[in-house]
């Protein structure tokens, strides 16, 4: 086998391991995942078809290697624009791609020509590897940026320059006689660095699948699913940051429970998606009208906590009542609009007290609320401490 064959075998191992690795992660539905594995398997063709031909290729296996290369450039390009939640293709690209599926298919099969096709095809990889960069660089919106996009954005720098260096070898350095792929020190040298660089570039893709997952864990550790407040886990943590400095200054920190009245028979007469809608309505409605130093997070059910910093319990008492008074979580339904009571039971913190202690006190005095008939707000009794 040649020194091409041997690289090239080298390339379709490496993509089948890309792709082993990207199937692996396909059940996770990461936006852009199912067309880079789709990239990878029309590789995969491609390097198998030179591979097996063993140097003697006939233009059937050209044409087949370079459309499946040519359409795994568009469509890790496609995967990198779904990923970034942008449009897939232009109408200008589509048309591009057609003439370039032509011009290959004519310096093929019409008029031979290996140099002219080989500059056809380095341009059309030069244009999707820097598309692919800008789409990455440019996705930061949704996606913080981390290691898999500056390995994305360099292998497609590298590939990008390496097609461009590639075209203007074909169009003015070209040999005649030269064969695309006959194993000359320039051959293997551009070989070798399209394939170190699309191994880079699937690296990256798997990094950018990884970052996704590690993003959307976050996401659902810190924040709820149903309402879009923080989750107990994040409030609680980000609670005890707060007591830590209200230490520091000497300056009450007050949580308040609230808990709705009766959702339980919310949901039994409109129904679990109808009291959905209301827990959703009265985090909207109390998120509204919170201070922006207030923290506000569901507990978990209808239990939900404000935290309020530098204010006292008497004060929060007045501003959780005020804040209540005014939101209703009402929705209306075909039966009429649902809306609901709250109760509430408010503490401040002391100078040892946990978070747990403050949130503990501030349970008693919310079930006192209950217990008194709720709709009610009631502060926690006094510290014997
Ligand atoms: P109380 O006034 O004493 O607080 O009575 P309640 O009915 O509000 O409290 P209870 O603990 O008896 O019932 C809470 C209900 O909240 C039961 C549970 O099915 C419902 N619930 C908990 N989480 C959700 C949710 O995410 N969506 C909906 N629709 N209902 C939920
Ligand atoms: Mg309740
Ligand atoms: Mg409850």
């Amino acid at each position: 086998m040649s020194s091409t064959g041997v690289l090239l075998l080298i390339a379709m191992a490496a993509c089948m391991a890309s792709a082993a690795v990207l199937g692996s992660l396909a059940r996770h539905r990461i936006a852009g995942l199912g067309r880079w594995l789709a990239a990878h398997c029309f590789l995969i063709v491609a390097f198998g078809a030179l591979v097996s031909s063993r140097g003697d290729y006939s233009p059937a296996i050209v044409l087949i290697a370079c459309f499946c290369v040519l359409l795994a450039a568009v469509l890790i390009l496609q995967g990198c624009r779904q990923f970034a939640s942008r449009p897939m293709m232009g109408r200008y690209e589509f048309l591009g791609l057609i003439a370039l599926a032509g011009a290959v298919l004519y310096w093929t099969v019409i008029v031979p020509d290996e140099n002219l096709r080989a500059a056809v095809m380095s341009c059309a990889l030069c244009y999707t590897r820097m598309a692919v960069g800008w789409t990455i660089w440019n996705s930061r919106g949704q996606h913080r940026r981390r290691y898999g996009h500056w390995l994305v954005l360099v292998a497609a720098s590298v590939g990008a320059t390496l097609y461009a260096a590639r075209m203007v070898q074909c169009v003015f350095f070209a040999n005649p006689a030269a064969k695309v792929l006959e194993p000359t020190p320039l051959n293997l040298a551009f070989v070798s660095a399209g394939i170190l660089s699309l191994l880079l570039l699937s690296i990256g893709l798997v990094m950018l699948v990884n970052d996704s997952l590690v993003e959307n864990a976050q996401r659902l550790a810190t924040i709820d699913e149903l309402t879009g407040l923080l989750a107990r886990r994040e409030i609680l943590s980000r609670g005890e940051e707060m007591l830590k400095a209200a230490r520091s200054t000497g300056s009450p920190l007050s949580v308040a429970i609230i808990d709705i009245d009766d959702f339980k028979l919310i949901n039994d007469r409109y129904g679990h998606p109808v009291g959905d809608r209301v827990l959703k309505k009265f985090a909207v409605e109390v998120s509204q009208r919170l201070r922006q130093r207030d923290l506000f997070g569901r507990l978990g059910g209808e239990e939900f906590a404000v935290l309020s910093p530098e204010t006292g319990k008497a004060r929060a008492a007045t501003f959780v009542e005020s804040i209540l008074s005014s939101v209703s979580g009402g929705v209306t339904t075909r039966e009429g609009e649902a809306r609901c009571n709250f109760s509430a039971g408010i503490e401040e913190s002391g100078a040892n007290d946990t978070l747990n202690d403050v949130i503990c006190r501030a349970d008693a005095a919310l079930y006192r609320a209950k217990r008194e008939g709720k709709r009610r707000v009631e502060l926690a009794a006094a510290s014997l401490t």
